[in-house]
């Protein structure tokens, strides 16, 4: 049987390499996006296709930079001929207090977690729509749903934004591609290692499961979005959180 193609963004560590690895284990070919670390990416490409017996293709790609996008989109299609799959996966968040906030932050921040989902979404979606097929899903948060912090503020509007990108491409790639959105809580990755000891106590105890989820119980729940058995779920926000 033919397999399918994913492809995850900023799939070198944390969540999506736990996602792409995921796939992998389901017999998917996988696309490795990342944006500078290229020997991870490697490591990680020989790792899948050793362990799993598929193909691995890694590109480099800044997700905010158009010209990067659509020449991934390229290489994917070259290589693969299709795109079944897409996890909008690469974010990031700067931990600032508010005063010291800036509008380079709040620009970097709206490039990276919005305007490049958007991006990768729409040269992904045209191959899907020729393909009359295809599943994109988003990794948002619960911080652009309800876990609101001031010294993450344009990280929390990015979130809420990508929840509302969710909604408008379910109803642009009707009736061919699925759109859905994770919302994971406090997920243990590098992107919270240099959050203080206290802060993540305190955070501990407001989860009702009183521990952060491992990166493996987020891409669990992807891999089954993105399944055949969830070809009825659109347009949905799925809240991982442990209770909060
Ligand atoms: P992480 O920092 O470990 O991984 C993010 C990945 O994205 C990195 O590999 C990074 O290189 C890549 N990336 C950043 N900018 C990029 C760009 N411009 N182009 C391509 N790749 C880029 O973080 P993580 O915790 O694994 O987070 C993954 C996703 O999950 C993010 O969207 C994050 O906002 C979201 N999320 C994380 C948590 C959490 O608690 N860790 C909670 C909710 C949502």
């Amino acid at each position: 049987m033919e397999r399918k193609v994913v492809l995850v963004t900023g799939s070198t560590r944390g969540i999506g390499k736990a996602i792409i690895t995921d796939f992998a284990i389901k017999g998917y070919n996988v696309v490795i996006n990342y944006k500078n670390s290229e020997f991870e990416a490697q490591i990680l490409k020989q790792e899948l296709e050793d362990t799993y017996n598929i193909e691995a293709l890694i590109i480099k790609a800044d997700v905010s930079k158009e010209n990067e996008v659509k020449e991934m989109v390229q290489q994917i299609i070259n290589k693969f001929g299709k795109i079944d799959v897409l996890v909008n996966n690469a974010g990031i968040a700067i931990d600032k207090e508010f005063e010291d906030r800036t509008v380079e932050d709040w620009q970097l921040t709206l490039n990276v977690n919005l305007i490049g989902p958007f991006l990768v979404s729409k040269y992904v979606g045209a191959e899907m729509l020729k393909q009359e097929n295809g599943k994109i899903i988003n990794i948002s948060s619960t911080n652009g749903i309800n876990s609101f912090f001031p010294t993450s503020i344009d990280y929390d509007a990015s979130k809420a934004g990508l929840i509302n990108l969710t909604h408008n491409l379910a109803i642009q790639f009707a009736p061919y591609i699925n759109v859905n959105c994770i919302a994971p809580g406090w997920v243990n990755t590098e992107m919270n290692k240099c959050l203080p000891k206290e802060f993540i106590e305190e955070e501990t105890q407001k989860i009702y499961k009183k521990r952060f989820a491992e990166p493996e119980e987020i891409a669990k729940v992807v891999t089954f979005i993105a399944s055949s058995d969830a070809d009825y779920i659109n347009d949905e926000v799925i809240k991982i959180d442990g209770g909060y």
